[in-house]
């Protein structure tokens, strides 16, 4: 029977109950991997500043009531 490998350092790892880490073998390379992923996640979904103080600003009269 085959052991999963660590998607990140594709050595085999030991799977649930007793690696917390799956799918990876460790910490380490869970880290990296997600590292990888939320990097390329961040650069699409970030908003341009410019985007968001163009949006509604709220009314001066309402803050003063
Ligand atoms: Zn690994």
């Amino acid at each position: 029977m085959e052991s999963p490998c660590c998607p990140s350092c594709k050595r085999a790892v030991s799977t649930r109950p007793e690696n917390p880490f799956f799918p990876f073998c460790s910490d380490r390379c869970r880290a990296v991997d997600l590292g990888r992923w939320l990097g390329g996640e961040y650069r699409i979904a970030q908003r341009t500043p410019d985007e968001d103080e163009d949006g509604e600003a709220p009314a001066p009269e309402e803050a003063l009531h």
